[in-house]
């Protein structure tokens, strides 16, 4: 249980409604800021503005995914109203009041070396990012129907990247009955697409690989898909880049060739909020308590 422990959860959307669900049942006092269109009958939750909030009772502040904006703003889809988190407000906190957000930025980065408070990356985490990775799967494969008249069964596609979530993707797309090759650059990465009967090629060897691609989907927050690489795709491919703002593809070049390229950012908010909710719910609700 968490009674006694004062958490704020300052924006976000509709995953931080299990959040809330999952906190109130345990028993903690939460504040809600950015949340004034919500009509909710969360008995323990009271909604405040963020100029009303004592920064000094708290022991915990629930962030968005993405933590705050490169300004510091924190973004809500049920309120109006503007919240910036700024060094002032954390400073006034305890000084073991912990920050829990999905992802860091620089803006953030600089509030937490500042303000010396201890700081949880929710996604960072492996359990969480390889849960988090299956309605990203279902995000991705929504996408490629909208924007492709071909079947996926029977198409050439490539994944780049053999991390938690570029696994995930390789697999289901595999299953679907695609044809799908691996880009890495570790040995053992290559050495694992191969085991998943999938075929493997180097990430430098992406410009030759891409020559037939009907599908490509990146993992990978570098750019590898360069103008370079995209001048060798067909023009009727399509790109999905997963990997965080700015992704790894140059859009610029892609619109330019006519290949239809989109970034793809927080899918499993998008197609399964619940799901996702509740994947950062059961985390956040262990961590809290073993910080208690
Ligand atoms: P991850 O486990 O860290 O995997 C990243 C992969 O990229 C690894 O295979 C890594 O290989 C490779 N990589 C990194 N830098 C590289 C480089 N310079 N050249 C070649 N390969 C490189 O991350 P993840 O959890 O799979 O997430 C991947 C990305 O998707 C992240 O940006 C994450 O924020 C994003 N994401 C997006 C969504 C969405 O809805 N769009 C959902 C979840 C995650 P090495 O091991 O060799 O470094």
């Amino acid at each position: 249980m968490l009674t006694g422990l004062n958490v704020a959860l300052i924006g976000g959307d509709a995953r931080q409604l299990e959040v809330i669900r999952k906190l109130e049942e345990l028993d903690a006092k939460i504040i809600l800021v950015g949340f004034d269109q919500l009509d909710h009958g969360y008995v323990g939750a009271d909604k405040q503005k963020i100029d009303e909030v004592d920064f000094s009772s708290l022991n915990a502040i629930i962030l968005p995914v993405p933590g705050t904006n490169l300004e510091g703003e924190v973004d809500t889809v049920f309120s109006n109203e503007k919240i910036f988190l700024t060094v002032e407000m954390i400073e006034q906190t305890p000084e073991n009041c912990t920050i829990y957000s999905g992802i860091t930025n620089p803006y953030l980065e600089k509030l937490i070396e500042k303000t010396n408070r201890e700081h949880i990356q929710l996604f960072d985490r492996d359990d969480v990012a390889i849960y988090n990775s299956i309605p990203t799967v279902e995000g991705t494969i929504m996408m490629v129907i909208q924007h492709t008249d071909f079947t996926i069964h029977g198409s050439n596609v490539i994944v780049l990247g053999l991390g938690r979530v570029g696994m995930s993707v390789a697999r289901a797309f595999s299953a679907l009955g695609a044809k799908v090759k691996v880009g890495a650059r570790k040995s053992s990465h290559l050495a694992r697409v191969y085991e998943m009967g999938l075929m493997p090629f180097h990430i430098n060897e992406l410009e030759k690989e891409c020559c037939n691609v009907d599908i490509c989907i990146n993992t990978i927050p570098f750019e590898v898909l360069s103008a370079q690489v995209i001048s060798n795709m067909p023009t009727q491919a399509f790109i999905v880049d997963l990997a965080s703002k700015p992704g790894g593809t140059d859009f610029r070049y892609a619109e330019k060739r006519g290949i239809k390229a989109l970034l793809a950012p927080g899918l499993p908010g998008i197609v399964a909020p619940k799901t996702a909710g509740k994947i950062i719910a059961d985390v956040l609700a262990k961590l809290l308590s073993s910080n208690k």
